[in-house]
């Protein structure tokens, strides 16, 4: 019986080979692939402007230093995500404020952002979970219409839209990563999809030491490094070629998960906004059984997560957010399994996991 694991990179081949080639040509920072990657982005995405960071949580980081918020003013960020959106905000100096989300697609809810609006809210930071952008169109007309500034945590959004538009182009600014169990990977990677010209180059002179291009030792601002490697480029290039597919390889696999779970006593799952497209990043599924399932799955040598543990109730927010109730991201968590979909879930695999899950329910 093969061990099915909760995520695993589809690399092969041609990532081999685009790696081979950076080291033949012996430049290993930004170079060549990382322009053609940006470039690519741009495509994809349909964002004005691409810079690039060294992983999701850091480009955050940076996109929240770019925008210059008040020291101290309140962020709304959802309670269900990962440490990695609140972690952010608070060393950009931010004031992380909790909103619960929708047990229908796990995401906030414009309406849930507009309760929690105070005199001292800058921005919002909606984010884009499990490979949907819920309500990205909306969140973004409602921070307009109260002038706040708006990140998305696209960090599992890569390829996916809302209405026609790419996820993390809604907001000011929006952040995808390429880390090693994304949809789309370069093993640790981050880009910025930025729509404003000084807004972008801002970032530019952030993430490059206060400078335009390297070579000068003539800095007109403070920045930081934040750049990436022309071998992470590399690999990301080739990912990028092959979205169409990781996209079809995943939705066969959601289909067929929603096929063998249908009517299983006590399964509910994760729905889509109807607007926005998925690009299934796990296959969640909510049952009160949870802890019986979650022991038959590595019974039968299935890895399997739990959901996130809810932001509201994380030791290291305890001193940072108010005290809040958020049923649903309690819930989530409560109830909350997260079953692979990677590419390298063979058929037989899902089927396997289908029937244990049948017969623990
Ligand atoms: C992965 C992830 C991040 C962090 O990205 P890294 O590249 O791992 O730093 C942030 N937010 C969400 C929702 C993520 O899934």
């Amino acid at each position: 019986m093969n061990h099915i694991l909760q995520a695993f990179p589809h690399v092969g081949d041609k990532e081999q080979a685009a790696l081979q080639a950076c080291i033949q040509r012996s430049w290993l920072t930004e170079g060549p692939e990382a322009a053609k990657f940006k470039a690519r982005l741009q495509d994809v995405t349909g964002s004005k402007y691409v810079e690039l960071a060294p992983n999701g949580t850091l480009g955050l980081f940076l996109a929240l230093l770019a925008l210059d918020l008040p020291r101290g003013s309140e962020i709304l960020i959802p309670g269900f995500t990962f440490m990695a959106t609140a972690s952010a905000a608070v060393f950009a100096g931010l004031k992380p404020v909790l909103v619960d989300v929708d047990l229908k697609t796990f995401s906030a809810t414009p309406a849930a952002y507009e309760q929690a609006i105070t005199s001292r809210t800058s921005a919002i930071m909606p984010v884009h979970i499990y490979g949907q952008a819920a309500y990205a169109r909306e969140i973004a007309e409602l921070a307009r219409r109260h002038k706040l500034k708006m990140v998305e945590d696209a960090a599992q959004a890569c390829g996916v839209h809302h209405a026609g538009q790419h996820a993390g182009t809604f907001g000011d600014i929006g952040v995808i990563s390429f880390f090693a169990d994304k949809s789309v990977t370069m093993g640790e990677g981050g880009a910025l999809l930025i729509q404003d010209e000084a807004l972008a180059e801002r970032v530019a002179l952030l993430r490059n030491q206060g400078r335009i291009s390297s070579g000068s030792y003539v800095h007109s601002h403070l920045g930081m490094n934040f750049r990436v490697t022309d071998m992470q480029c590399a690999i990301g290039n080739v990912q990028l070629e092959g979205l169409p597919m990781i996209r079809a390889d995943r939705l066969r696999r959601q289909a067929l998960y929603r096929e063998g779970l249908q009517g299983v006593c006590g399964i509910r799952f994760m729905e889509t906004d109807p607007k926005s497209e998925l690009l299934p990043f796990r296959f969640p599924i909510l049952s009160e059984k949870r802890d019986a399932l979650m022991l038959a799955l590595e019974a039968n040598n299935i890895q399997t997560r739990s959901l996130f543990y809810p932001l509201h109730r994380q030791p290291a927010l305890a001193n940072i957010v108010d005290p809040i109730e958020l049923p649903v991201c309690d819930l989530l968590y409560k109830e909350g399994i997260s079953l692979p979909i990677h590419q390298d879930v063979s058929e037989e695999d899902l089927h396997r996991i289908v029937r244990v899950i049948q017969a623990a329910s």
